[in-house]
């Protein structure tokens, strides 16, 4: 059995470095605030003290961290990733961060005769913990072939897209259109409970028409409810369309309903609720 690292034990990478203990693999895990590791060395991972450590201990070392700054810094920082990789490891950031990003850290992984493959994945908490990610891999075939088994004990849905960049874009497109999902929702909510229509029979015929989804039937109930349990920071979407919108502008592609949604996204943080679910953008829109 391979054995693999992992780095960044946040919402996403502890129940999905979980899988992978449960999976088989001998785990060494690394985080930030140390405390996280906790959970996972109760299943029999090894902590160690940097990324560094993680790479050296590992044949395939993967990264789940919050953001493009994150990213780069533990991949690039001193006791990085770059730092223990020697010919023949692979690195897999899973991380949602922007092609630029994605690209700089396989050239300094390539560089220093490491493979790397850029991973983010669509779903949330609930598939993490269940195993059933969408995952949207990018970068070298071989590291992607040699990782299967562990990518499969994470992801229901595993994909290669080509050349890094192409993950990293995918997973921004995928989350411009969820943001504005989310958006609207919250504004029909809120203009339907103005108008005096029940918030239950709203999302009852949503429901039953061609705009079914599963995310406004997990959320819907929730936003009625006032109800904000975090899977996906609200902090993270609005990460997520500012690079949405670096990338329109880098094509030329007008976004302006993505563009709207990220006012709203912002003004949220402004409000103090990037720690609670996206859906909290809801509270932005009732005002
Ligand atoms: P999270 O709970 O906020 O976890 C972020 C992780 O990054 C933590 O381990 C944190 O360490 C670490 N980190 C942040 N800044 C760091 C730094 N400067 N140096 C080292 N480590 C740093 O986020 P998450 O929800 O698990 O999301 C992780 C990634 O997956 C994000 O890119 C997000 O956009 C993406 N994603 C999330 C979801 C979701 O539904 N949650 C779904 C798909 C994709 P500490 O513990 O020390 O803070």
């Amino acid at each position: 059995m391979q054995n693999i690292g992992f780095i960044g034990l946040g919402i996403m990478g502890t129940p999905m470095a979980t899988n992978l203990i449960k999976a088989g693999f001998k785990l060494t895990v690394w985080n930030r605030t140390p405390e996280k590791c906790k959970a996972l060395t109760a299943l029999g991972a090894t902590a160690v003290a940097s990324p560094r450590q993680v790479v050296a201990a590992s044949d395939i070392t993967i990264a789940m961290l919050a953001d493009p700054a994150a990213a780069e810094a533990v991949c690039q920082g001193e006791d990085g990733v770059v730092a223990g990789i020697r010919a023949g490891k692979g690195y897999i950031d899973m991380s949602t961060v922007a092609p630029e990003s994605a690209k700089a850290i396989a050239t300094a992984v390539r560089l220093a005769g490491g493979r790397y493959l850029e991973a983010p994945v669509s779903g949330s908490k609930k598939p993490a913990e269940e195993g059933t990610l969408i995952i949207l891999a990018a970068g070298d075939r071989g590291l992607f072939e040699q990782a299967k088994p562990a990518l499969e004990a994470m992801g229901k849905k595993i994909l290669f897209l080509g050349e890094v960049g192409q993950g990293a874009q995918m997973k921004l497109v995928v989350n411009l259109v969820m943001g504005g999902m989310m958006t609207m929702l919250c504004e029909g909510l809120a203009l339907g409970g103005k108008a005096g229509l029940a918030s239950e029979q709203i999302l009852e015929v949503l429901d039953s028409g061609a705009v079914a989804n599963p995310m406004f039937r997990m959320k819907g109930p929730l936003i009625a409810q006032g109800r904000f349990p975090t899977a996906f920071p609200l902090k993270h979407m609005q990460k997520d369309l500012r690079l949405a919108l670096n990338l329109g502008g880098q094509f030329g592609q007008p976004l302006h309903t993505a563009a709207a949604a990220n006012e709203l996204f912002k003004a949220a943080l402004g409000m103090g609720l990037g720690e609670l679910d996206f859906s909290a953008v809801s509270r932005v829109c009732e005002r």
